[in-house]
């Protein structure tokens, strides 16, 4: 009997930070308070300072599917021509909740692991000038695979359309100039680079979205943006806040704040650097080559080898939950996260774990193969010791 921690190695939920989880439980406190609205306006202010944006931001109880919904349902009309970018489950997220909202909207696809252009959105804009917002995923969390979404916020800037984009894991993995490269509209969730349980989403709304929203006729109630402005504002919500969870994000925040937004972002990036060398030294191919994020790296089981039996030598041997893939991609791929709370430690580990496990399944390596492709990569970036 070997003992065996419980490890979250999934791109949401990703592991917690544990002074956030801490002050979880000081949620002995009501809503419409000035202790409470004290938190709460600190959180917003600290959230529109990581995210690095002058415009609103709005937060709400709710996964991060919420955000997605509030936009479309407050900033929409039925009928409104839209065009979708789908390169995995998230885009079809988006598809899915255009069409029960109404929207007509152009999919642009891309087969999974594979990204949507600037230039295809460039032309789906010019080929219908009526099109009122773009819709993408910064990352794509099922393949890790990331987009363009400067190029992009360039292209639908030029027009009448707003770009609303879901940045659930693209914040803290990957550069976003909100302000700078016109993402009207970014969604994040507090399960992922945040390093706090599931429950709260939020979003980032631009001049030209409230003006879509002056004359959206969507119905919408719970998520009501306009009306969440206002009570934020006052800091406050308009309903009952997830009062723990605003505890462990003013928590995790200050955590981001001290470290910096663009520190987290590039540790993601090392981790996936690493992780990307490790699982190439030993033999592994990328889902997403082309363009590949750094929340989460997709990862082709060998050949004759389901992932799901990855998946499950993970837990049973290590105690550790890593992604299997989402929909078609289940058994094809496994996914290991990098955002939020990871450290190189957690990468070697799971490198060293995956060795035994592929060794044990009949892909044989060289054990250590892949631990000293990740080392190389951590001494390369000269990572200095914390005090
Ligand atoms: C996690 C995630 C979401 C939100 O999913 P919820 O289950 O609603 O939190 C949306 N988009 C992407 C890209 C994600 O990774």
């Amino acid at each position: 009997m070997h003992l065996r921690k419980q490890r979250l190695l999934t791109p949401g939920p990703t592991p917690l930070y544990p002074p956030a989880l801490h002050a979880m439980m000081a949620a002995d406190l009501h809503h419409r308070t000035e202790e409470f609205r004290k938190v709460y306006r600190s959180c917003l202010a600290d959230l529109k300072e990581v995210m690095g944006t002058s415009n609103d931001v709005l937060m709400f109880a709710a996964s991060g599917t919420g955000a997605m919904d509030a936009a479309v349902s407050n900033l929409f009309s039925r009928g409104d021509k839209v065009v979708v970018c789908s390169a995995g489950k998230f885009g079809e997220r988006w598809a899915e909740i255009a069409k029960a909202y109404g929207l007509e909207a152009n999919v642009l696809t891309a087969p999974y692991g594979e990204v949507v252009t600037p230039g295809r959105v460039e032309a789906a804009l010019a080929a219908e000038p009526a099109v009122k917002g773009v819709f993408v995923q910064a990352s794509e969390t099922s393949t890790g695979a990331m987009h363009d979404v400067r190029a992009m916020g360039q292209a639908v800037a030029r027009t009448g359309a707003i770009f609303v984009v879901d940045a659930i894991t693209g914040l803290g993995t990957m550069p976003l100039d909100i302000d700078g490269w016109g993402l009207d509209v970014t969604i994040g969730g507090s399960q992922k680079a945040f390093m706090i349980p599931p429950g709260l989403a939020f979003l980032s709304v631009s001049p030209k979205a409230w003006k879509m929203a002056e004359t959206a006729t969507l119905p919408h109630y719970y998520f009501n943006l306009k009306k969440e402005k206002k009570s934020g504002d006052a800091g406050e919500s308009s309903w009952t806040p997830a009062t723990a969870m605003i505890l462990a994000m003013a928590e995790a925040l200050r955590f981001i704040k001290q470290m910096g937004m663009a520190k987290l972002t590039e540790n993601a990036q090392l981790l996936a650097e690493a992780t990307r060398a490790a699982v190439r030294a030993l033999g592994l191919e990328l889902f997403a080559p082309g363009s590949p994020g750094s929340s989460v790296t997709a990862v082709k089981a060998p050949a004759g080898m389901d992932s799901s039996t990855i998946v499950k030598e993970f837990r049973n041997r290590f105690g550790a939950i890593i992604a299997n893939g989402q929909g078609t991609m289940k058994g094809q791929i496994f996914r290991i996260a990098h955002l939020g709370y990871f450290d190189f430690a957690d990468v070697f580990a799971t490198v060293a774990a995956l060795e035994i496990i592929l060794n044990a399944n009949g892909f044989s390596v060289q054990y250590g193969t892949g631990v000293a492709a990740a080392q190389q990569v951590y001494a390369r970036a000269a990572v200095k010791p914390q005090p």
